[in-house]
């Protein structure tokens, strides 16, 4: 029977507590924490170890402010899928702050949004 595989890098740091996990099974948990050791592996696969949600979120802030405010909405749902993302695990350092100026901006570009449907519906009616 073989044996499970395991992880042949040295040092292979556990993502929730920095445990040395060289020569654990990949199945298996970290024996320090308890955390599941695929958790750390898909951080270190993804490369950078963000949420790229939350990196998405921040770009439609930033367009729905600058650009077009219909952005703004679709920043702030994004946000709410990068806190989600990242609280979820799987991340060595979380961009949660990023997923923060999304929202934040997306609010700003929403009410842009609100603002201007009112003022369109408005001159509509005027007119
Ligand atoms: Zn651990």
């Amino acid at each position: 029977m073989e044996a499970p595989p395991v992880i042949r890098e040295s040092p292979y740091r556990c993502i929730a507590c920095g445990y040395d996990l060289s020569g654990t099974a990949i199945g298996g948990q970290c024996p320090e924490c308890g955390r599941p050791i695929v958790d750390s592996l898909r951080s270190r696969e993804t490369g950078a170890a963000h949420s790229t949600l939350a990196t998405v979120s921040m770009i439609l802030g930033i367009l729905g402010i600058a650009l077009c405010p219909i952005c703004g909405p679709f920043a702030i749902l994004l946000s709410h899928m990068a806190r989600k993302e990242i609280s979820q695990g799987g991340y060595a350092t979380s961009n949660t702050g990023m997923a923060t100026a999304g929202f934040i901006m997306g609010i700003i570009g929403s009410v842009m949004l609100f603002f201007f449907g009112f003022l369109l519906l408005l001159d509509m009616t005027v007119w």
